[in-house]
């Protein structure tokens, strides 16, 4: 049978731990994978667009696993009261193909976003970064703040979102957490928000290339960590901040990010380097204080897989607790599926008064 690991699962399972303490294993997790780079098969995710959004499929193997997520990215959903991001994802075995569970991934796909931003920003951001703009008060960006709290040392986020009722929903939800010495400021502009910052982090969402970042606004020293443009003429950054001598860009996957990523606006070869290569230190990327980092997030299958993995192996920590689905036939002979439907049922279809008969 196949588990099962739906949302209220997920819930308990992060409630349980905390939240900075579900990232904080997770992005362990998370570059522990990065650092294994070469045991994984990598493809750039397919992605099936439309006018309004975009559905994508994220395949993953190690050679003993398999996973996919299957995620959308609708950024008019909200106004119809549905999620731009919502995902729900597979680990199979490879060797047999059979899945192993079924899970929801809207909530590990935030969390995992977050795990995989505080992995990329320890790696390349000052160490005494202590500032953190957060553009775009959506959805992921609570999860971004508390772990950008707890990993990195954030004391102060800077919160600016076109619409001020994300904004107040995002500082509503982080006076209700434990993070302690952490500032909260409303900002009246983008400019504001980033203004003293060290570490700016832009999440938002439009179809579009969105110049939410312009080269003026950047500062000697500053780590950009970019995760919402994540998709074909969907971008945040003005393309000058990538043209600048000092910046120096990392990408999760260079194959999947030059389609996707901010670096979609620049020539084929214009210089990247994967994080795997930074996590390892085969390509060390911030040489001096001054460098201006930025982290061209779009979400990697391997990010799921290693999530995908951690929520299967706390789930199933908690014992007897599986959710069997039977998304599988079980037969009694792997020859005979016509049995789950035929006159001449297997036994074990059968119900148990003809199965008497039959013995008699
Ligand atoms: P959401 O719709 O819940 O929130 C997006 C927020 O951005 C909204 O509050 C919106 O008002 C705000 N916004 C839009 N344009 C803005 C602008 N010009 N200035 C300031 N704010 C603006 O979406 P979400 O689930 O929080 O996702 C945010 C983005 O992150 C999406 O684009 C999504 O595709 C992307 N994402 C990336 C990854 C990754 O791994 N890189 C993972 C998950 C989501």
């Amino acid at each position: 049978m196949v588990d099962y690991i739906g949302v209220h699962r997920v819930q308990a399972l992060v409630r349980e731990r905390g939240t900075a303490q579900f990232i904080a294993g997770l992005s362990r997790e998370i570059e522990a994978d990065y650092r294994r780079w070469k045991s994984f098969e990598k493809s750039p995710r397919h992605a099936t667009h439309s006018p309004l959004g975009v559905i994508e499929l994220m395949p993953a193997s190690d050679g003993r696993q398999y996973t996919f997520k299957y995620v959308n990215g609708h950024p008019k959903n909200t106004a119809k009261g549905l999620l731009t991001v919502m995902a729900f994802g597979v680990l199979a075995d490879v060797e047999t193909g059979y899945p192993l569970v079924v899970s929801e991934m809207t909530l590990t796909t935030a969390l995992r976003t977050a795990a995989t931003s505080v992995v990329a920003a320890r790696a390349l951001a000052r160490r005494d970064s202590r500032v953190m703009a957060l553009i775009g008060n959506g959805a992921q960006s609570e999860f971004q703040a508390i772990a950008f709290h707890d990993q990195l040392g954030v004391r102060e986020v800077r919160l600016y979102d076109i619409d001020p009722r994300a904004t107040a929903k995002l500082a509503a939800n982080l006076a209700g957490e434990s993070l302690p010495g952490l500032r909260v400021v409303h900002c009246a502009s983008v400019a504001e928000a980033v203004a003293g910052a060290d570490i700016v982090t832009t999440i938002t969402a439009d179809k579009r290339n969105a110049i939410i970042l312009t080269p003026e606004m950047i500062r000697p020293g500053m780590h950009l960590n970019a995760v919402g443009g994540d998709c074909p003429g969907k971008t945040e950054l003005h393309p000058d901040i990538l043209r600048r001598e000092d910046v120096r860009v990392v990408v999760e996957y260079a194959a999947q990010s030059r389609i996707e990523g901010e670096v979609q606006q620049m020539p084929a070869d214009f210089p990247v380097t994967e994080l795997t290569d930074v996590l390892t230190g085969r390509c060390p990327v911030r040489t001096s204080e001054r460098d201006v980092t930025i982290f061209d997030s779009v979400g990697f299958a391997l990010e799921d897989f290693s999530a995908l993995r951690y929520v299967y192996r706390l789930h199933g920590e908690r014992r007897g607790e599986r959710l069997d689905i039977d998304l599988i036939p079980d037969l009694e002979n792997p020859k005979d599926l016509f049995a789950l439907i035929g006159s001449r049922r297997s036994r074990r279809e059968r119900p148990a008064e003809l199965a008497e008969v039959a013995r008699a």
